[in-house]
């Protein structure tokens, strides 16, 4: 039988446009990816979806709470390998650029930050969990993630 890659798909704080790409990908790649890859979770594919255990989890998205800080590390406890998608969840921007507001706007934005119970500042994935690759761009670089993917069909002996 063959053996298949499971994945999982999760995005935080972003505007998703690295899994609208992602979306646009299966146009050309479903039905290859559907004999290798097991869509384990992924929330804009399906409307019941397992929490893990993963070989791979991609995560789309730059961390500015304390539940999106424990969501992540929870994927990351149930995953072998995890990918980072996008700038924001590679280096916390653009989705982080509330951290260089100026003082006054700081200061304005305080109650926001404490209404919705956000954290201080908005992190990169790397700033909790240990990242094993990443995919940058603002989107992801499709040629890159494709690379990406790949390897860690490879890497899980799955091709
Ligand atoms: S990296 Fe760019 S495209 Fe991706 S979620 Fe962040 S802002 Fe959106």
């Amino acid at each position: 039988m063959q053996k298949k890659l499971a994945i999982g798909w999760f995005t935080f704080t972003c505007c998703e446009d690295s899994s609208i790409l992602f979306v646009e990908l299966l146009n050309e790649h479903y039905f290859e990816w559907k004999k290798l890859i097991e869509f384990r979770h992924c929330k804009m594919l399906k409307s019941i979806n397992q929490f893990g255990p993963f070989d791979v989890a991609f995560v789309e998205g730059a961390i500015s709470s304390d539940k999106e800080r424990k969501k992540l590390e929870k994927i990351k406890h149930i995953s072998k390998y995890l990918v980072a998608i996008g700038e924001c969840a590679c280096t916390g921007f653009p989705s982080a650029q509330r951290n260089n507001f100026s003082a006054e706007l700081q200061k304005e934005i305080k109650p926001l930050i404490k209404k919705f119970h956000l954290l201080e500042k908005v992190h990169p994935l790397e700033s909790f969990v240990k990242v094993d690759e990443r995919v940058p761009g603002c989107p992801m670089d499709p040629n890159v993630f494709l690379k990406t993917l790949d390897n860690c069909l490879k890497k899980f002996k799955v091709i």
